[in-house]
């Protein structure tokens, strides 16, 4: 299975990526972030981490070609062969037909999108009040998810850092660049399998929804002798 989280920036995929990941155990299921990949390159300091970060921390988008051939590279590894989950990939309409056809070449389903829908006035606030581990990528909320230790990873103990691209000027392009780019994705997702939740609820609340999405699927795919 490929699933598909979609949504605007803030609407809390890398939350249940995490918590979908947990679910599907002890299968374990790539999950794929292409922003967390971008972010490790920058910190890494690598020559595709130097190039990206002027683009990534004014809150535009990076080329289809840079983002493609980085997707191409990591679903390429043996984990990804039976499935993985995207997260923040794809984002144009050209990074969406460029999945179709990696996916028809290894055989894999087109994906599941879930699409998690939330409203700008609420994802400003929360993107002013997210945290992240820069460690584990654990995101906490100075609002709605503290963490246990204030400024502290639960996981790990690590200082939380607030992300460049988590300042105002920057998530109100993010979200310009959403409305203008990345929603067009959607339509080309229309005849797949499609769901949208409302994201403006708890986590916990949206993984329920999705997990019977999921367990839907599951018990399809045992019905007719697929695995995930
Ligand atoms: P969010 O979903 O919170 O905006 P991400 O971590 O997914 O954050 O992405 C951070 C940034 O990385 C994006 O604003 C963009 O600049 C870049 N990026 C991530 N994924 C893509 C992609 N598929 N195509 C182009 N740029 C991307």
């Amino acid at each position: 299975m490929v699933i598909l989280l979609f949504g605007p920036p803030g609407c809390g995929k890398g939350t249940q990526a995490r918590l979908i990941l947990d679910w599907f155990k002890p299968r374990i299921i790539p999950s794929i972030s292409t922003g967390e990949m971008l972010r490790a390159e920058m910190a890494a300091k690598t020559p595709l981490g130097l190039k990206t970060q002027a683009i990534i921390t004014a809150g535009g988008l990076v080329s289809d070609d840079i983002i493609n051939e980085i997707l191409c590279a990591r679903i390429s590894q043996p984990d990804c062969a039976e499935g993985f989950l995207l997260d923040g990939y794809p984002r144009t309409v050209e990074q969406a037909e460029y999945l179709d056809k990696l996916l028809a070449a290894r055989g894999l389903p087109p994906p599941v999108v879930i699409h998690l829908d939330v409203p700008s006035h609420v994802l400003i606030g929360r993107m002013i009040s997210r945290r992240q581990c820069p460690k584990c990528g654990r995101m906490f909320n100075i609002l709605t998810d503290r963490p246990k230790v204030p400024g502290r990873c639960d996981d790990d103990d690590t200082p939380l850092i607030v992300r460049k691209d988590d300042r105002e000027d920057v998530i109100t392009e993010r979200l310009k660049t959403y409305k203008e780019v990345t929603r067009a994705v959607l339509s080309h997702y229309e005849s797949a399998q499609h769901f949208q939740i409302s994201g403006d609820r708890s986590a916990a609340y949206i993984f329920e929804e999705i997990t019977k999405i999921l367990e839907g699927i599951v018990e399809g795919e045992r019905y007719q002798g697929g695995g995930i």
